[in-house]
């Protein structure tokens, strides 16, 4: 669930990557009077975030109503040999967020663009088995608030839909039409 909690994990990423950018002005001046007190810190790198520019959309491909969580997407995709399921997030629903991939790591959910994005996927995608946006308004109002909390703890990301970069339907509407107002600055 997103709760305090989670908001707390962000926040801990978020000191992360501030280390990070603090570290990288320690080895751009390495012989300064910063490395004095800021090993700590740069020796944080080794463990450094990734570089984050984007949200990418998805949708579970299931049928609207179908009741799908997220340790069931991580088996179809441990069954397609991969070490965990590939998206960061997941929309149930009932509007709750859930947790999948670590969102240090890469996820693994849209091809050349998993290194600098966080996956989300809602719950459904599929009406009699053909592409709909069957996104709840609930998931939808979920969306935003996860847009809005990793924005604050990333900077700006720009928000897609999986077919923005593949043939596929995924998540089953133009995202850049949808939520054209939540990529203007
Ligand atoms: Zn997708």
């Amino acid at each position: 669930m997103f709760c305090l909690k989670e908001s707390t994990r962000l926040k801990s990423c978020w000191l992360k990557r501030e280390s990070n950018e603090i570290s990288k002005t320690i080895r751009g001046q390495f012989f300064s009077c910063k490395l004095r007190f800021n090993w700590i810190v740069f020796m944080s790198n080794l463990f450094a975030l990734r570089d984050l520019n984007k949200i990418i959309l998805h949708c579970s491909a299931t049928e609207e109503g179908r009741d799908v969580k997220v340790d069931t997407i991580r088996s179809w995709h441990l069954k397609r040999g991969w070490d965990d399921i590939g998206y960061h997030y997941c929309l149930y629903a009932d509007g709750s967020i859930h947790r999948g991939r670590d969102i240090d790591k890469s996820g693994a959910h849209t091809k050349g663009e998993n290194h600098n994005s966080i996956g989300v996927c809602y719950i459904g995608g599929l009406k009699d088995g053909k592409p709909a946006d069957t996104m709840t308004v609930k998931q939808e109002l979920a969306f935003m608030e996860l847009v809005f909390s990793l924005r604050t703890t990333f900077g700006w990301l720009s928000v897609h839909g999986h077919n923005e970069y593949s043939s596929k339907a995924c998540p089953s509407f133009v995202v850049s039409e949808k939520y054209k107002w939540i990529n203007t600055k």
